[in-house]
């Protein structure tokens, strides 16, 4: 089937933009199947489907004329694991990920790594009809896989999450990143107990930047943070989550570690109510790390990074010690790093503190990211070490 585009979505496609959005085609058109989209003069532009998720209403999954195959799905997991080679040598890390949509040339799927199984993540219903053929494809390359499962991003009767083949992992499943181990599960919900995302803060928390310091680690989910920073020689570390499960699970990834979980702090408590709490107990800690989910919706009031950043480095800046690092992230895509940096200033210079901007990480490499593309770049985390006057 061939889809014609407008004239803007064509020019879009021609600089090798590989997402499609509604705007972009000339009549409105659903279709499961592989089509062609060409410019007004009927022209080939790519090759690719529709299929609505999240973000966009579709992928050109390659600019040459190309049939889309199994031959196709197993080509492209080649060459993904080809880029993954550093990761494979590394004798540190065993999660990683494998696979990541538009970065590897095929936008809706992503793969990651835990140990010795992995979990497909699929973002829309036309990418998935393809299952079999990609699954089968992915089995091609990666033969030493024991086990997959399966989280649907999309919106659908299926479950979130499934098994997909081989064995069944067990639960927890330990793997290591930066030579932390970390407890995962596989197949609870959408999320594993870890964003594989974030491990060069990790490791950079792991190799010494926390070590003898007092650590606050704000949204803190299962703790990924504060075990890094712990197991880095950090003197204390605070973990802060809404969530109940967090708890238990943040006591699993210390005790996973060898370290008592009765010597760290965690709190289950909406961080507005811990600022609070610890400005009043008068605490003062020597790094905060704020990685807040881009949106929030409490019993109160609605979180969201691009309104609320600047609250939270306003109400971190009261409990930072004097010397203290903040480690702000956002994994916001909406946000442009140079916004997210402005938020971010403007509460420093409105609470008169003397600060240097000295680190910055975006996607790792195994987040490969589409080079013409790179709102798939979505990671912006910024290291703001305060100076004393
Ligand atoms: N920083 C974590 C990931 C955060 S995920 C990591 O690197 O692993 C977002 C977390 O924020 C969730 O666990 C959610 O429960 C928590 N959360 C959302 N709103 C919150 C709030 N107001 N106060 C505390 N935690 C909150």
């Amino acid at each position: 089937m061939k889809i014609k585009l407008t004239k803007q979505g064509s020019a879009k496609l021609r600089k090798k933009n590989p997402l499609i959005q509604r705007e972009d085609l000339q009549q409105a058109i659903e279709t499961k199947e592989w089509v062609t989209f060409i410019d007004q003069a009927n022209h080939f532009l790519g090759v690719g489907y529709l299929g609505e998720q999240n973000k966009g209403i579709g992928w050109v999954v390659s600019f040459e004329e190309t049939v889309i195959d199994q031959a196709f799905f197993a080509q492209r997991f080649a060459k993904a694991k080809g880029k993954r080679i550093a990761y494979y040598q590394d004798d540190l890390t065993d999660a990683f990920r494998l696979f990541n949509g538009e970065g590897d040339q095929l936008g809706g799927l992503t793969v990651d790594l835990y140990g010795e199984y992995v979990v497909f993540s699929w973002y829309n219903a036309t990418l998935y009809q393809h299952k079999k053929a990609i699954v089968a494809a992915f089995r091609q390359i990666f033969p030493e896989i024991k086990g997959a499962y399966e989280k649907i991003r999309f919106t659908s009767e299926l479950p979130e999450s499934a098994w997909v083949y081989g064995k069944t992992a067990p639960e927890p499943l330990l793997v290591k990143e930066n030579g932390v181990t970390y407890a995962t599960y596989l197949n609870e919900g959408l999320m594993t107990g870890i964003f594989l995302d974030q491990k060069e803060v990790r490791g950079q928390l792991v190799d010494g930047l926390a070590a003898g310091k007092t650590v606050l680690n704000m949204f803190s989910y299962t703790g990924a943070f504060s075990v890094a920073a712990a197991v880095g020689g950090a003197a204390q570390t605070t973990s802060v989550d809404l969530a109940k499960r967090s708890l238990e699970k943040t006591r699993e990834q210390f005790a996973v570690n060898g370290i008592d979980p009765d010597t760290q702090r965690i709190h289950v408590m909406d961080v507005f109510n811990y600022f609070n709490y610890a400005s009043k107990k008068d605490l003062r800690f020597d790094v905060i790390v704020l990685d807040p989910p881009s949106f929030a919706r409490n019993k109160k009031k609605v979180f969201s990074v691009a309104k609320n950043y600047g609250d939270l480095v306003t109400d971190s800046l009261a409990i930072l010690a004097p010397d203290g690092l903040l480690i702000a992230s956002t994994n916001a895509a909406n946000l442009s790093p140079r916004k997210f940096q402005e938020m971010i200033e403007a509460s420093l210079e409105k609470a008169h503190v003397a600060y240097e901007c000295i680190q910055s990480y975006r996607l790792p490499a195994d987040f490969a990211v589409d080079k013409h593309f790179s709102e798939g770049n979505y990671l912006k985390v910024f290291f703001y070490q305060m100076k004393k006057e």
